[in-house]
């Protein structure tokens, strides 16, 4: 995992054209099933080389929404973020 969208998504899609790597997907195509955006955590770099900080986190209006989740498969992921706080699935934007 990488960032994790959680259930207080309110599918505004703020967050999906942000993306530099395409990693976000709709509640239509959340392969969960749950009703809210996902993403790939195979495909989340974390906004690493793209900008300071996750950009989706930027842009989501709803506070605490999304959090950090364990690298796992992440091609890229920020080494500045612990693995408590990850552990802990801190929001990214506090
Ligand atoms: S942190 Fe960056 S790469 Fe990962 S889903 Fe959000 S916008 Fe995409
Ligand atoms: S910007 Fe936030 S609330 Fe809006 S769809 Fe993305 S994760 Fe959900």
């Amino acid at each position: 995992m990488a960032v994790l969208i959680t259930d207080t998504c309110i599918n505004c899609g703020a967050c999906i054209d942000e993306c530099p790597v395409e990693a976000i997907v709709d509640e239509d195509d959340n392969p969960t099933g749950e009703e809210t955006y996902y993403v790939y955590a195979d495909k989340c770099v974390e906004c690493v080389g793209h900008h300071d900080e996750p950009a989706c986190a930027t842009a989501c209006p709803t506070e605490g929404c999304i959090v950090w989740d364990a690298v796992g498969d992440s091609p890229e992921h920020r080494e500045d973020i612990t693995d408590e706080q990850r552990a802990n699935h801190e929001p990214v934007v506090e």
